[in-house]
């Protein structure tokens, strides 16, 4: 009986669950519902969604080398879902629709409404678990709770991690030629934004995985040294491939069990703190899912509902292009806004410098990231944002707050970050880069900063206190 795949943010061929439950049963159709509304909705801009509109051409083409079609349907939202899946399982004597759950909340709701609509219609449906290794709920504190701090969560991953969590999905051989064919996948709508020049990240699985194994060869066993340097470009840059499923979590595993003898946990420290990585990415789905209100914009933790964060329209504008006088600061912001990337060290910095230094509501600077970002992921952005505002699930207090001049002078020893987007200051030694002389500010058409690092703490601190 025909088998029907619905691929969302799982855009490959390879180790698919839902794709080889399919196959396994019979005939498959593919299925797309492109929703460029829902997902503006949700915040996701230009590049993103590019992004997407290139996985899916990539991942059409792919398929086609199965024999497997691509149909494609436009929907405007998510309540629109269970109509056009009915549709077509009713055009297509469809037997069983076949998806990868995703775990943010309206993703559920969506989710929860086709199978509700299937099952009335009396047609088989089946969820999978293959977005990370362990499906939320099987892996609770010892309260039977989801895990609210990182490292025991990653003890838990660890201590529980069986064989078949990792086993790869098999990938269906070619079938026969259905007398279906696929639908031309349609050009975008006009965003709201000029994309980034997609050159710089080439769609699909092959694509990704190249910077896979690239980055194994030439980079994974320094990643522990090198991986907290912006100007080494030291980590694996996967993170778009990742958040639509050009690879999965479990290629990426895989392929540092193969490297490290089969461990994940210990052996080679550049492979392992790269493994880490991959497990953060996996607690923030757990978060999002045992915690709704992170979805609903709420705090992780509700005691800074409260919180009085500033009305600072200047600060914002500031922040968003990179001119806040803190050279680290504004070339991340730049590096950001012109390539829909920025490094893990500085998304760090800038989020606690908006919502500490000028204490504006990280819930802006989390719509700004998405906004720009290329692999834009509710979980992992939000995820951040709470973490470095203090008001998520981060083991550390409040009164963590980084210094930007000293986390450059750590992170970009050399400047060599700062002179790259911040041309207006790379004619200075690399020492001054951090901090720009004042006298020389007006020269260098440069700003002042636009709050003192002390007192911004200060203000930051008591505004926490007074919770
Ligand atoms: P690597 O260092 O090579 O790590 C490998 C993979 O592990 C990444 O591709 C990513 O999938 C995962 N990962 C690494 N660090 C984290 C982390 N802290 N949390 C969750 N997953 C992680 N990541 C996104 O994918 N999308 C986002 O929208 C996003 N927003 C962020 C916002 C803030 C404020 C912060 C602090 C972090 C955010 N991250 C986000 C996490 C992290 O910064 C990026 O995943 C990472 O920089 C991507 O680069 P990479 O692929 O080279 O990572």
């Amino acid at each position: 009986a025909r088998q029907l795949v619905w691929l969302r943010s799982d855009l490959r061929v390879h180790d698919n669950s839902a794709l080889e439950a399919a196959a396994a049963k019979g005939p498959v159709i593919a299925v797309f519902l492109r929703s460029v509304p829902q997902w503006q909705a949700h915040g996701h801009g230009a590049n993103k969604i590019t992004f997407w509109q290139r996985g899916v051409a990539a991942v059409k083409e792919a398929l086609e080398g199965l024999n497997v079609p691509l149909l494609h349907r436009d929907i405007d939202h998510y309540d629109q879902a269970p109509k056009a899946l009915l549709e077509i399982a009713r055009q297509h004597d469809i037997a069983t629709l076949h998806f990868n759950y995703e775990y943010p909340l309206n993703e559920r709701r969506r989710d929860d409404a086709v199978i509700a609509a299937f099952k009335n219609a009396e047609l088989g449906i089946h969820g999978h678990h293959d977005e990370i290794a362990f499906a939320p709920g099987t892996l609770l504190t010892g309260k039977e709770e989801y895990y609210s701090v990182f490292t025991p969560f990653a003890k838990a991953w660890h201590s529980r991690l069986e064989a078949h969590h990792l086993a790869l999905r098999d990938t269906p051989k070619a079938q026969r030629k259905l007398t279906l064919k696929s639908d031309p996948l349609p050009a975008l709508p006009d965003l709201d934004a000029e994309p980034i020049d997609g050159r710089q990240w080439p769609a699909g699985e092959d694509a990704a995985g190249d910077a896979l194994e690239r980055f194994l060869r030439f980079r994974a066993r320094h990643y522990q040294k090198q991986r907290d340097f912006p100007a080494l470009r030291g980590t694996s840059e996967l993170s778009a491939y990742l958040s639509l499923g050009m690879i999965s979590h479990r290629q990426c595993l895989q392929a540092i069990l193969h490297d490290n003898g089969g461990h994940l946990g210990d052996g080679d420290a550049g492979l392992t703190t790269w493994a880490n990585e991959l497990i953060w990415r996996e607690f923030y789905r757990h978060v999002s899912f045992g915690f709704p209100e992170v979805c609903r914009h709420e705090p992780f933790k509700a005691s800074t509902q409260k919180l009085k964060w500033r009305d600072d329209e200047t600060g914002f504008k500031a922040w968003c292009e990179g001119r806040t006088g803190y050279p680290l600061v504004d070339a991340a912001m730049r590096q950001l806004v012109a390539t829909g990337w920025m490094h893990n060290r500085l998304r760090m910095v800038v989020a606690m410098f908006l919502s500490k230094h000028l204490l504006i509501d990280w819930r802006r600077g989390e719509a700004f990231f998405m906004a720009h970002l290329i692999d834009g992921d509710f979980c992992s952005n939000n995820g951040g944002w709470q973490w470095a505002a203090s008001t998520g699930t981060d083991a550390a207090p409040y009164f963590r707050i980084f210094n930007p001049t000293t986390q450059s002078r750590r992170f970009d020893p050399e400047g060599g970050f700062i002179a790259q987007w911040l041309p207006e200051l790379a004619e200075l030694p690399a020492k001054a880069r951090h901090a720009p002389p004042r006298d020389m500010l007006t020269q260098l058409d440069y700003p002042a900063p636009i709050v003192d690092h002390k007192a911004a703490r200060q203000r930051a601190l008591d505004a926490f206190k007074a919770l």
